[in-house]
This record gives C-alpha cells, structure tokens and sequence, in this order.
C-alpha cells in the first residue's frame, strides 16, 4: 500500500519470454503503443504500481510470485498480478467483454450475444482487479483504470478506498443510450463510473454520448458544456460536435469528463521513417512496385474495421477503370484477431474470399491487385509501407481513435502520400484534411479513393502538411501531458 500512482490495464507492462527454459520478463520490443505511453507515467512519481492479470491453475496457489518489483528503461515500479484461471479469463475478456460490450461500444446490436455471457465471473475478476489496487495504493494515491473489460472496478474500488482519486479511460467509442441500453447491466456500469472522479474519452462525442447513458437511467443534477476547440472539429463530418460536456453533477458527486485524443510517438516514428534501414526496405519496396500505385490498408480483422466493404469498393474501382489494370496495387494488412475468438474468422473467409476474386477476375500470370497478409507486420517495416504508400485507405465503421491513420501521417516526412479517412473513425475529427469518407456509402468511398488517386501533387502536399501538424500536435506526450492534468496535481506537481 505505498504507489502514488497505480495503472489499472489488462496486461502486463513488459513481455514474458522463455529462456533456457526460465520465464524472463523483457521490456517491450517496440516503443510503440499503449502499454509504453502508460509506462512513461511511472518517471513522474516516486512510487508506481500496474495490476494486470496472469494466468494461474490455481488461482490460490498461482505458482507465480504475486507482486514483483521491476526496473527497466521507464524507472522502477510494482507490478501486481492477478491470476485468473483459463475459463475466468474466457469468460470476461473473450465471452463479455468481446461478445457482448465490444459489439455495442462500436453500434452494432446485430452482432451482440448475450447468452454465454456470465456476469457473476465477469464481477468476480473486476472485484479481484479492485482488491489489487486497494492493495497498492497509497492514501490519497491516483488510480487510473483502463477499459471496458473493467467497467466495474472504479464502483467497487470507492468502496473499499473512499480516498482515492479514480480516472477511467475508455480506448473505444462510447455509444449512445440507444445502443448502450441494450447491455441490461446498463445501470450497474453507470454506477460505477459514476464513482469515478473522472471518466475519459477520445472526442467530445463520446463524452456527449456518456451523459445521454446516464441522463436515461439517473437523476442528474447539471451538466455543464463548454465550446470544441477548432482543432477538434471537422466540419460537418459525422463525429464532430460543437459543445462538449465537461462534468456530470449528480447528487452526491462531480464526476469529470476528461476529453483527451490519443496520439502516437512522432519523433520515434520520425526516428524511424529517417533512417538507413527504413530507407532501404523503401527502395526494394517501391522495386517491386515497378511503378505502379500503391493503396495501403492496415487493420486488425475486426468487422468494427469494414475490411470486406473496403475490397468490395477496390473491386468496383478495377471495374470502372479497367485502365488500371497492372498500374494499381493494394496491400491489405487485416491481422488476424486472438485464436480464441471464432467470432472473427467468418470474416477472415470472406476477405479470403473476395480478395482471391479480385485476384481472379483482375490478376495476371505475373501481377495480382491484391495483397492480404493476414499475419502481423513489424512496426519498422510499416513504417516503410507507410513511406512508399500513394494512399493510406482507412476506412472502418467504428473506430475509438484509430492509431494506424497517425502513424501514415507522421511516417511521412516527405510531405506526400493521401489519407482517406473514415468519418466514424475518432481520429476523423483532428484530421480535417484527410479525404473524409463515408464507408456506409458505395458512392462516398468511391469518390475518395478516386479523388486520392488522381490528386495532383500540390493539393497532396499542402494536405500532408496540415495532417502533420495536427499528428505531431497531439502526439503521445501531449495526451500525457492531459492526462496527468486530471489524475491529480496533487501526486504529480512536485515531480512533473
Ligand atoms: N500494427 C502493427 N502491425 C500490423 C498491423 C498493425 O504493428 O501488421 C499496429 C499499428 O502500427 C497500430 C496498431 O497495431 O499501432 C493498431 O492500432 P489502431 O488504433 O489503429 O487499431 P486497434 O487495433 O487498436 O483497433
């Protein structure tokens, strides 16, 4: 009970590999993501704790030590970890988390299943992951608690440490009452975010989205708003809001609502799309190209991503525009998800399916439109597909954020290469000089990826420019730097 600051995500802060038959614990590879930009948390405070789970047979007799002490390049601080057993990790990240909650953060009813969900796990594994935090929290410590998979940790942490400061940061969308009341434990996860003294969102619509979930189940007192900056709207584009609530005044507290886009590292991707290596990996790129276009597409195979209407609308192209035949390629990155979850792989067959068409109908001998690599690809070597790339084509249905569009942009130091961007990605409210499209619309992403094809030069330039500086803008150390300014200024102002 001694960390100023504990950081509450479902997975540990480092890699757990084999050596010589010994587990070692070893620092993420890639200074890439989430798990690294939390990290940078622990050089501001003297203490710092992280709760994750680690899968035990015998949750009583884990054979693992509980809490370990590291030291690596981001400082010293405790890791907690919580065994869980094989079927309670199934049962609340695989079944509830990603069956039932995913499906309705991201707008779609159709794909919910409720009835393997067991709710008495998924409160059980929270309440575990609340006792792990009480048990290394200071008096008065920040606690920071990460995703849905734990919306009910901040509820059952205030009860047992009515001392802390508690911030919830949600990673995903956050659907309106509509949507989210289709979940029945609607009220007992609004009530404990309600214990919260701050919940977090990517945009102001999801925050907006948040107090129309509370406002349909619970008295709220005042709701205070305040005007979007301007580098957070995209006119007229479909997440966009005007006004964002800043505070939900209920009864007996004021929870915040912290508004914070995500960023990534640009000077680490600036780092990497600048050297000798990346370079290289270009130029044997842009030789296997031998000239012709490229459209790059990266995502996880998620039907949140749209990757089937995205090579359906590729198809369409090749079809308006025989012309292009042998002159356009398209890489299309659709990373297959965990191999517990079969709810993906219908999916992976029907990109399977509609990319070997394509292929089929519009390949030759030595050239195919279609690349799908179902297989994830080292951060530096997408740096260089992200250099060589004509158009970054990003176009999910539903996206928190999306990271990948931030990295295209901050890879190209070069001024050059087209984003189309979906409008429901989070990201699409900062990126107003993206192409925005409207993947729900065949004549939308028709237009856009016609339109970034033929885009002359200048108009590429004079995008990729404002795209930069709204990427290096809000980059990882500026969502930090938000962050620690609602955890607490008490346990940062005297280290920060
Ligand atoms: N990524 C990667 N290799 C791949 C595909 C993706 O390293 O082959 C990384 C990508 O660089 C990005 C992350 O995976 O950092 C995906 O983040 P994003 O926010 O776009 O989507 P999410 O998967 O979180 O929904």
């Amino acid at each position: 009970m001694s960390s100023d600051l504990v950081i509450v995500y479902h997975r540990q802060p480092y890699e757990e590999v084999e050596e010589n038959g010994q587990i070692v614990l070893r620092e993420n590879k890639s200074p890439n993501g989430i798990v690294p930009t939390l990290k940078s948390f622990f050089g501001r405070v003297d203490n710092a704790a992280w709760v994750a789970w680690k899968q035990a047979e015998d949750p009583s007799n884990p054979g693992f030590e509980r809490v370990v002490e590291i030291e690596d390049s981001f400082g010293k601080y405790t890791v907690s970890r919580l065994p869980l057993t094989a079927e309670q990790v199934s049962s609340f990240y695989h079944v509830t988390s990603k069956e039932a909650f995913w499906p309705i953060l991201h707008g779609f009813k159709e794909k919910y299943n409720y009835d393997p969900v067991d709710w008495p796990t998924f409160r059980e594994v929270n309440w575990a992951f609340a006792e792990a935090a009480a048990a290394e929290a200071a008096q008065g410590a920040s606690v920071w608690i990460h995703d849905y998979n734990l919306w009910l940790v901040p509820g059952y942490l205030r009860k047992m440490r009515p001392d802390l400061r508690i911030s919830f940061f949600h990673h995903t969308p956050f659907p309106a009452a509509d949507m989210f009341n289709v979940l029945p434990w609607r009220g007992e996860i609004i009530d404990s975010l309600l214990a919260c003294d701050v919940v977090g969102f990517h945009i102001p619509r999801y925050a907006a989205n948040f107090v129309s979930c509370v406002r349909s189940l619970r008295d709220v007192q005042s709701v205070p708003r305040t005007s979007v900056d301007e580098e957070f709207v995209s006119e007229g584009s479909a997440l966009s809001d005007r006004t964002v609530p800043t505070a939900i005044h209920t009864e007996d507290r004021v929870v915040q609502l912290g508004v914070t886009p995500v960023g990534v590292d640009t000077s680490y991707i600036n780092q990497i799309a600048t050297s000798d290596a990346t370079a290289a990996q270009a130029g044997e790129i842009r030789e296997e190209l031998g000239g012709a276009q490229l459209v790059l597409s990266v995502g996880r195979t998620d039907y949140t991503k749209g990757g089937a209407d995205q090579l359906l609308a590729f198809e369409r192209l090749l079809d308006r525009r025989p012309e292009l035949a042998g002159k356009l390629r398209l890489l299309h990155v659709s990373v297959s998800a965990n191999r517990n979850m079969t709810v993906y792989e219908p999916i992976q067959k029907e990109l399977e399916e509609i990319a070997g068409r394509i292929n089929g109908r519009h390949g030759t001998f030595s050239s195919h439109p279609v690349s799908l690599i179902s297989r994830a690809i080292p951060f530096e070597r997408l740096v260089s597909y992200y250099q060589v790339a004509d158009v970054a084509w990003i176009t999910p249905l539903a996206d928190g954020m999306n990271l990948v569009c931030k990295e295209f942009v901050a890879s190209r130091s070069d001024d050059d290469g087209v984003l189309v961007l979906s409008e429901f990605a989070g990201a699409a409210i900062q990126l107003s000089s993206a192409v925005l499209t409207n993947p729900f619309s065949n004549r939308s992403m028709d237009m856009a990826i016609e339109q970034a094809l033929d885009m002359p030069a200048e108009e590429r330039r004079a995008r990729m420019q404002a795209l930069r500086a709204a990427v290096e803008k809000y980059d990882t150390h500026k969502w930090a730097e938000e962050q620690l300014a609602l955890l607490s200024p008490k346990t940062f102002s005297d280290a920060a």
